[in-house]
């Protein structure tokens, strides 16, 4: 039999250590009931969006059938086919939780100090900050990332038909890019493409298929992907130094040890542990992206080492490659999700969605 542990204020260790053991089964049962949440909201993700992709006529409605009922891609639709997202909820669901509680905990326990001068001017900036963050978030998530439609002229080709058509050659600024063949989509991949096997997609100047937001990152929302993660950084830095200073206070309040202040203050110490790891990883990605802004690189292209034995023909220099990504207009969408559906497409794609 072990000794029952007897919590007393004249062995000041031991009462910590059960403080410290209390907090910690309190925020496993915070991250199980946070995973738990995450859980059913991708199911309820997939029963909407499954519910919007069947069509129709099939389910006894008058609407007319439109493109977004039978794409062959892996992406769900909202609002009748005018929000495209990928396949898997989880990433975004997890990085808007995440914003949504951090800014929570900074305006409920941080910011609302009445040692703090400036309170509500510091709370209202910071849920300025949380929006522009969220909007952002939704924008690069459901926007067309610049997908490319795939050619039906073809559909009938087998698959040993489709692999014996080679890659074509294109020269551009006197430099030659290999065009591949894509066998999903049948089409030749225009020149900075390629295919998305998350969305099962080819994607316009594809860059990566971000986990965190849960679409691919293209021509198209490439630019609001940048906006995102600078106005992401931008949140985590302003809370990390509110809660720091909040620490700081306290420790000079008390004159207690590291340790023994910070459980009298967890919300704070939460908050800038998670927000000192999320501003390292979010600081790594903007310094990384704006080094491939300057360059005219995708991430793709990076990791794939495309322009290390040969220069990058899509080069213009740092300020006319800035003024390309940040301020061009961007080209609109290539497929017109909301038009109405073909008797082919509606063939095809029945055949697909085996109804
Ligand atoms: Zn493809
Ligand atoms: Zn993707």
């Amino acid at each position: 039999m072990s000794e029952p542990i007897v919590v007393d204020d004249q062995h000041p260790s031991l009462f910590s250590q059960n403080k410290i053991v209390t907090l910690v089964s309190l925020k496993l049962k915070v991250v199980t009931s946070i995973c738990g949440c995450v859980g059913k909201c991708c199911v309820i993700w997939r029963k909407i969006s499954n519910a919007d992709r069947l069509p129709r006529f099939i389910r006894g409605g008058t609407e007319t059938t439109r493109v977004y009922h039978f794409w062959p891609g892996k992406n769900v639709f909202f609002c009748r086919g005018r929000l495209i997202c990928g396949p898997d909820p989880r990433g975004f669901l997890l990085t808007a939780f995440s914003i949504t509680l951090s800014s929570w905990i900074f305006c409920a326990y941080i910011a609302n100090d009445s040692t703090l001068e400036h309170s509500s001017f510091i709370t209202v900036f910071a849920v300025l900050l949380t929006v522009s963050v969220l909007i952002n978030l939704v924008t690069v998530s459901t926007i067309d990332p610049g997908i490319i439609p795939r050619n039906a002229s073809l559909a009938s080709l087998n698959d040993a038909q489709l692999r014996r058509i080679k890659s074509r050659k294109l020269v551009i600024n006197g430099i030659e890019v290999r065009l591949k063949f894509c066998r999903i989509c049948r089409i030749y991949r225009p020149p900075r493409s390629s295919h998305c096997t998350i969305c099962d997609n080819c994607v316009e100047k594809f860059d990566h298929h971000c986990p965190w937001i849960g679409q691919c990152i293209g021509l198209r929302n490439y630019r609001f992907y940048l906006m995102f993660t600078t106005s992401a950084l931008i949140f985590f830095i302003y809370i990390f130094a509110f809660s720091c200073r909040k620490i700081n206070r306290r420790i000079l309040e008390t004159r207690l040890w590291f340790f023994r202040t910070i459980s009298s203050c967890p919300e704070a110490f939460a908050l800038a542990s998670f927000c000192f790891v999320a501003v390292w990883f979010v600081c790594g990605i903007v310094c990384f992206h704006v080094y491939l802004v300057m360059k005219n690189q995708t991430a793709y292209e990076n990791l794939r080492r495309r322009h290390v034995d040969s220069p990058n023909p899509f080069n213009k220099g740092i300020l006319r490659n800035i003024k390309e990504v940040c301020f061009v207009r961007l080209p609109s969408s290539r497929v017109d999700f909301r038009a109405e559906a073909t008797s082919q497409m509606c063939h095809g794609g029945a055949d697909q969605l085996q109804l």
